[in-house]
């Protein structure tokens, strides 16, 4: 397996970085998971703009486009994997053990994993841990993911998948690694960016292709909603059958199944050649 790290290709056995980076030491960091079909990364644009506002919200030099494109296609190219996950990592380098950032910065490393199919639909749990909608780092794509890591854990204890969070005035916000659709009265709504949650990709093309609102949610949404489905490079479109102990027979009910459709019809659109 080859990632691209200082500026090359390297074997995965042998690359190094830092252990002072400060990506490691205190979360300093930011990435990105872009899927790749057939070696081709998936709405990289839309991902490379995201990282830069990512880096621009902490203070970390703009990403070096043409640089990250090359990596992703050096690594795809080295790697060849029908249904691949590239995760570009972006931190703040590194420096003598306390030191600020910005040394020897920023460390840029692209990996690619294989991934799978999810299945068309899965089961959530709510947490009682709430997402800042107003923090530094709200809508940033930061390396600094371990409350995710802890209500992830919580949901696998509990046979599920995804785990969702309320924000500090207890609206509906997003998952540990997802956006959150509901349908009510057959129309499709999502918690807007004010909610706190991530812009995700696939959130956005879904607004898009299936023309949901954006709409202020109380968590208790979750109990009433005729389908919910969830959004993200490695999900797409999934289903929700159950939600802490409310199940939804049926799942993907008749609005998810059309989203689903629009999504595996159009997912081919911004392929990079
Ligand atoms: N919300 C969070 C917290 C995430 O980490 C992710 C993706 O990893 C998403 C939402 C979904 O974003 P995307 O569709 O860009 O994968």
């Amino acid at each position: 397996m080859k990632i691209w790290l200082d500026g090359g290709l390297q074997d995965i056995e042998s690359a190094r970085v830092s252990v002072f980076d400060h990506g490691l030491t205190v979360g300093d960091g930011i990435f990105e998971t872009v899927k790749a079909v057939d070696g081709r990364p998936f709405a990289l644009t839309r991902h490379l703009d995201r990282l830069t506002r990512s880096a621009r919200g902490l203070g970390l030099p703009d990403p070096d486009h043409d640089e990250v494109r090359h990596a992703c296609a050096a690594v795809l190219k080295a790697n060849p994997v029908s249904l691949g996950r590239l995760r570009i990592t972006y931190t703040g380098g590194h420096g003598p053990l306390g030191s600020d950032r910005g040394q020897h910065g920023p460390t840029l490393v692209v990996a690619l994993g294989e991934t799978t199919r999810r299945p068309d639909s899965t089961a959530v749990i709510t947490v009682p841990w709430t997402r800042n909608e107003r923090g530094a780092l709200t809508g940033l794509k930061t390396t600094s993911y371990a409350e995710n890591v802890v209500a992830l854990a919580r949901a696998r204890e509990q046979g599920a998948s995804e785990a969702l969070f309320g924000n500090t005035v207890g609206q509906l916000c997003e998952g540990t690694g997802s956006n959150v659709f509901v349908v009510l009265d057959g129309e499709i709504h999502t918690p807007p960016l004010a909610s706190g949650c991530l812009a995700g990709i696939t959130r956005a093309l879904a607004i898009e292709w299936t023309g949901a609102g954006e709409t202020d949610l109380p968590l208790d949404v979750l109990e009433r909603a005729d389908e919910v489905f969830l959004t993200s490079t490695l999900r797409d479109v999934q289903a929700v059958h159950r939600i802490d102990d409310r199940e939804l027979p049926g799942a993907p009910g008749p609005v998810t199944a059309k989203a689903m459709r629009i999504f595996e019809e159009r997912s081919g659109d911004d392929l990079d050649p």
